[in-house]
């Protein structure tokens, strides 16, 4: 049940809740993964259902297909600091991927969300780590495109591995 604290200020009694987080389409249960699975966290499910979370999927917005080839992040450059996005079968997607990042990002400044559960180790929603390019499930330290556009746009951000306090474990 929706407590009263979670309703939107001045709002009258019984109103939809106004939404505190953009959440990765894949953590809400969507079907947008590259295999056409999805992630689903009960907690984000949850925020999502009481009205207190927005779904959206850069790579859906990319207009990229589902299902897709697998795709991660490759450095390259001098200072490794340029980074490309490559399918498994070797396709430079780097343009759709920022596309989708910045398609993803619009929809998320429309909402008064400043927060964001993201989907771990992502090229596009990964926090802090991602996957390193070789296709063998190997991290490295970074964000993917999504998450580096909501931090820079002043987004605090989570994963389903590290829930805001308060609502995991
Ligand atoms: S881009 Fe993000 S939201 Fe979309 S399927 Fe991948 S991890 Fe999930």
């Amino acid at each position: 049940m929706t407590k009263a604290a979670e309703l939107t200020p001045g709002s009258p009694q019984g109103a939809r809740p106004a939404p505190r987080y953009v959440v990765s389409g894949c953590l809400a249960g969507l079907c947008c993964r590259y295999d056409g699975g999805s992630n689903p966290c009960p907690e984000v499910v949850k925020l999502v259902e009481a009205g207190l979370a927005v779904p959206v999927c850069p790579e859906s917005l990319s207009g990229l297909p589902v299902p897709r080839p697998p795709c991660e992040q490759v450095p390259g450059g001098p200072d490794k600091n340029e980074i490309r996005v490559l399918s498994r079968d070797g396709a430079d997607v780097t343009a759709a991927f920022k596309l989708g990042a910045r398609r993803a990002l619009e929809a998320a400044l429309a909402t008064d969300c400043r927060g964001a559960i993201l989907k771990a180790r992502s090229p596009s929603c990964g926090v802090g780590t991602v996957y390193d390019g070789s296709f063998s499930h190997t991290l490295r330290p970074g964000d993917g495109l999504w998450a580096r556009l909501l931090r820079e746009a002043g987004f605090s951000l989570w994963t389903e591995d590290d829930l805001p306090p308060g609502l995991g474990a």
